[in-house]
This record gives structure tokens, C-alpha cells and sequence, in this order.
């Protein structure tokens, strides 16, 4: 019986009451405990309601009376709404019940949502007792960022190819377990393990985690459609009124020279610099693009190749601010101690993520507000947190790296759900370097260990589609960005 639940430790004093209980008898409270009256065997187990009706014949689970709330603490009753939880007397002709483990995961983006499918598809069937999934996310669907750079160009990605919708993903699995919230986390509670949540409704509700996984990732600044903003439909929208600003547009100034200020710059050069439609510059704050980590050879391959489709690279600079009028934007520009000004129709920036983790204890979060992240993917000083994704501080935050730690994460929850281990396994970051940026539909550069990769394996790859003819299935669940077969199918 798991004694790890926080209601069985909160709560558990509060008793079975003794009176009118009979050797046999099932009976249904908010409390659990073991329970070894005077002459008869008798366990109390906690599991949750549905999961109790399930486990027992119907002849006996008729037997199981509603919880008697006179009995419940009023603090506790708002749990109770959520999801009743039981303690069941009974003979020893039943030997064991095991409590269902409610996972709460926190994020429905490319950490959430493969890390649900493979919790529901293989891990619940071996955790003795079940397992019940939570999914707490703002989104209905995934929004597939990684083709944003070019969705946010009009008329380029129908809103279907980049917006995958979540739920009927998950109608396959039995309806008792799992549930997707629509909302956000506002609070999370180690103490007493629970989670605040506010739905995209307004309501309010608490949620309780035997096990949480914080996949909740990042933000752009200034609210820019490249990730999933408030919600899908907040989302679409940010991304219409920027296909249409760029669609106005004769002079468009990216800034940041990282993955997604290129890709973009590829983009927009390829459709309109390379065509003499719009003139497009892209400000790169060191004296080429991509951080010096990468070989000089494929940071040059970008800035060659963004110059091939007519994109103007200013490099050495950086954006103090930009101040916009309705017809343009004036952008300040710092570069070798002398500023300048650069005047745009549009403004469009590309750098500074935040990660999505202000429902945290500060103590949890490193100086830049990501979560201190272990080499078991746990958040520091907590063994039931677990972190992935962009929201942690481990890895950079990709998607490669977030793929990696779900696949990871995945097996330590086994070991310890399934297994009963203390022994977990130790995920290792892969230390060689794998990138591959699309610039432009036809071209682009990248890096393995120390190999640069030719621009056309990286548009075989990568630029052809960005990704989104495997959108589907991996909300499916049927694959992982790395994990072609067998995920949660
Ligand atoms: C334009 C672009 C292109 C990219 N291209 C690549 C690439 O080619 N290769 C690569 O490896 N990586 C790429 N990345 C990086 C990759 O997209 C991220 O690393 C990845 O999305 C991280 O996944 P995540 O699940 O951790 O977070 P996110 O994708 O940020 O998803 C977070 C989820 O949490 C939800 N959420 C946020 N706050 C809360 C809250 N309080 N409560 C509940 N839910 C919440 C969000 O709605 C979302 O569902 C790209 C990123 C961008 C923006």
C-alpha cells in the first residue's frame, strides 16, 4: 500500500469511525490507514473511486456507500470534488489494493504530451493500483513551433498544419484514466503536494499529485507567436495579425542571430528579399550568427546564405530599443560602444526566452528562473517533481533536448513507479552537438560533433516540411521527435 499519498499523511489521523462498522463491511471515508481492530483482519486502503469500483466485482462494489461527508474536514472537502478519495474496510478475502497515483503533468507542448502518451500507453498497465494522468495545460492544441518561423509568413502554413488538437489524441485511452484541464498552473504546493489551477474558464481548483512533471517550457519576449501564447486561440491570432503586418510591410528588421532570428530571416529572405518584394536585415549581436559554440564554418554558412537570398546581416550590433509610430518603427541600435538608428516598417525580434515557471517556489528556481534540474530530472530537493523540457536548467533549451529527457524520464518513472526502485537511472546529457537550421524552403546548415552538414541533407531533413508531416502522430502519440516506432501505440 503506497504511504507516499500527502492526503494519507495530512489526513490520516482523522480515522475510520468505529461505530456501526461490521467484520465484511465495505465502506467508503476520506481517510485511510491501516486498521487492525480486536479479532479481525481488516485493512483500509486508500485508492481513488473509480479505481476502487473497477478493481471489485459489481456484487461487492454495489456495497461501496458514497463518501460520508459529515465526516470530512471542510478543508478537505474541495479535494473531495476533485476526486473522491476512499478507504475501504474489508476481510482479509481481499488481500491488497493498491492506491491509483495521480501524475500530474504540467504543460501540453513537446515535453507534456509524449511523456502522457507513454505514462498512459505503458507504464499504467504495470503500476500496481493504476495510475491516473492529469494533463494541466492553456493550449486545445499543440502549436508546432518549430514550423513558426515560416507560419508566421502569410499564406505560407494553413493554421491546421502548425495547430494540432489534443484531445481525441487521448479518447483512446480509458476515460477514468486520465483528464486534460484546460488552464494553468498558478501555484504549486510541495508541502502538501498540490497544484493551484486556474482554467481558461476563470475557475479555480486544487489538484492533488502523488507525482508532478513540469513541462511547462518557454516564452518569447514581447509576447512574439513563436511558442504558444495564453492559449490556442490567443495564439492563432497573434499569429494572423503578424502574417498581416508582414504582409503590409516594405522593410522588415529582424533582430537575434540564434536559431530562430535565422530561420525567420530565411525565410522572409527567400519569399521577399530574394525578389526585390521587401527589404529585410537581420542584427546579429556577435560577428556572426549562433553562439561561438558552433564551428566558425557553419556560422558562416548562415551569414553566406542568408546574404545569398538578399538578407542585409548587420552584425556586431545590439537592439536597445525600438520605439514604433503607425506607420514604422525606430530601432536603437548599440554597436562597438556607437549607437545608431534604423528606421523599419516592421520590428520583428526573435530573442530572450522565458521559461514558464513563476507558479514555483523561488526556492526551486536558479537565478534565471529555471528550474534546478538534477541528473535524474528531478527538481532539486524534491523526489516527486520532475522537470523537462525548456522549464529546466539541465540543457539548453531545445527540442532535440527536451525529446531526450522525456525518453529518459519515462524510464525512471518506471523503475520507480513499476519497480519500486530507489536506484534510478541517471539520465547523461549526449555532450556532441546536433543542430540542423533551416534557412530558407531550400537551404540551410548545420552540425554534428564537429562535422558541418551539408545544406541539402538539412532541407531533406528538416526544411522541406519543418516538421509538421509528423505533427500528427506525435500528438498521436505514435512517435517522439527521436522515437520513430512504438511510443504510445
Ligand atoms: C521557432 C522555433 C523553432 C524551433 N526549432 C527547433 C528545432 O528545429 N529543433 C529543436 O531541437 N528545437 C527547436 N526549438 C525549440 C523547441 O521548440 C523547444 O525546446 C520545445 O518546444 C520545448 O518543449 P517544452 O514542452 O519544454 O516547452 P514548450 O514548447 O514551451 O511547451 C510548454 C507547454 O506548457 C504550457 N504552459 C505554459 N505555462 C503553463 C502553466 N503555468 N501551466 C500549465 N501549462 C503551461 C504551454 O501552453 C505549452 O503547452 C524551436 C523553438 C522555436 C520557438
Amino acid at each position: 500500500m503506497g504511504h507516499g499519498s500527502p492526503l494519507f499523511r495530512r489526513y490520516g489521523s482523522e480515522g475510520i469511525p468505529r461505530h456501526g462498522r461490521k467484520p465484511g463491511d465495505l465502506f467508503v471515508n476520506q481517510m485511510s490507514s491501516w486498521y487492525e481492530p480486536s479479532g479481525i483482519k481488516t485493512l483500509a486502503c486508500l485508492a481513488r473511486y473509480s479505481a476502487v469500483l473497477s478493481r471489485f466485482p459489481s456484487s461487492l462494489a454495489s456495497r461501496i456507500k458514497s463518501p460520508p461527508r459529515r465526516h470530512c474536514r471542510p478543508s478537505l472537502l474541495p479535494l473531495l470534488e476533485h476526486e473522491p478519495l476512499v478507504g475501504i474496510s474489508f476481510k482479509s478475502e481481499v488481500v491488497q489494493l493498491t492506491m491509483v497515483k495521480t501524475m500530474v503533468i504540467l504543460g501540453a507542448g513537446p515535453g507534456g504530451i509524449p511523456a502522457a502518451h507513454y505514462l498512459l500507453k505503458h507504464t499504467a498497465p504495470r503500476v500496481a493500483g493504476g495510475i491516473k494522468v492529469v494533463i494541466v495545460a492553456p493550449n486545445t492544441h499543440l502549436f508546432w513551433c518549430f514550423a513558426a518561423v515560416r507560419a508566421i509568413l502569410p499564406d505560407m502554413l494553413a493554421d491546421d498544419k502548425v495547430f494540432v488538437p489534443i484531445a481525441p489524441a487521448f479518447a483512446k485511452y480509458p476515460s477514468e484514466q486520465y483528464e486534460i484541464v484546460l488552464g494553468k498552473a498558478e501555484k504549486v504546493d510541495p508541502g502538501s503536494n498540490t497544484v493551484q489551477v486556474t482554467g481558461n474558464d476563470g475557475s479555480s481548483r486544487a489538484i492533488p499529485y502523488d507525482e508532478l512533471i513540469v513541462a511547462t517550457g518557454s516564452t518569447f519576449k514581447e509576447d512574439m507567436p513563436f511558442k504558444t501564447i495564453a492559449n490556442t486561440d490567443t495564439t492563432k491570432q497573434a499569429l494572423h495579425t503578424w502574417q498581416q503586418r508582414i504582409k503590409n510591410a516594405k522593410s522588415i528588421v529582424i533582430a537575434g542571430g540564434g536559431f530562430t532570428g535565422v530561420e525567420v530571416a530565411g525565410e522572409l529572405g527567400q519569399e521577399y528579399a530574394s525578389t526585390g518584394l521587401k527589404e529585410i536585415t537581420l542584427i546579429v549581436s556577435d560577428d556572426l550568427p549562433f553562439d561561438p559554440k558552433y564551428a566558425a564554418s557553419v556560422r558562416e554558412a548562415a551569414k553566406r546564405t542568408l546574404e545569398g537570398l538578399k538578407v542585409k546581416v548587420i552584425t556586431n550590433a545590439k537592439v536597445q530599443n525600438s520605439s514604433s509610430s503607425s506607420s514604422s518603427t525606430a530601432i536603437t541600435l548599440l554597436s562597438r560602444g556607437k549607437t545608431s538608428t534604423l528606421e523599419a516598417d516592421l520590428f520583428l525580434p526573435t530573442y530572450g526566452i522565458k521559461p514558464n515557471t513563476s507558479f514555483l517556489p523561488d526556492s526551486m528556481l536558479d537565478e534565471r528562473g529555471f528550474v534546478n534540474q538534477t541528473k535524474y530530472l528531478q527538481a532539486q530537493g524534491h523526489d516527486n517533481i520532475w522537470v523537462v523540457g525548456d522549464a529546466g536548467n539541465l540543457q539548453d533549451p531545445t527540442g532535440k533536448n527536451t525529446d531526450e529527457q522525456v525518453v529518459h524520464l519515462v524510464k525512471i518513472l518506471e523503475a520507480r513507479l513499476v519497480e519500486n526502485s530507489k536506484d534510478l537511472p541517471e539520465y547523461k546529457p549526449d555532450p556532441k552537438i546536433m543542430m540542423g537550421v533551416s534557412i530558407g524552403r531550400n537551404k540551410g546548415t548545420g552540425q554534428m560533433g564537429g562535422w558541418k552538414v551539408w545544406s541539402l541533407l538539412i532541407w531533406f531533413a528538416k526544411g522541406r516540411y519543418l516538421g509538421t508531416n509528423h505533427a500528427q502522430d506525435f500528438v498521436a502519440g505514435t512517435r517522439t521527435m527521436t522515437v520513430q516506432k512504438n511510443w504510445g501505440q
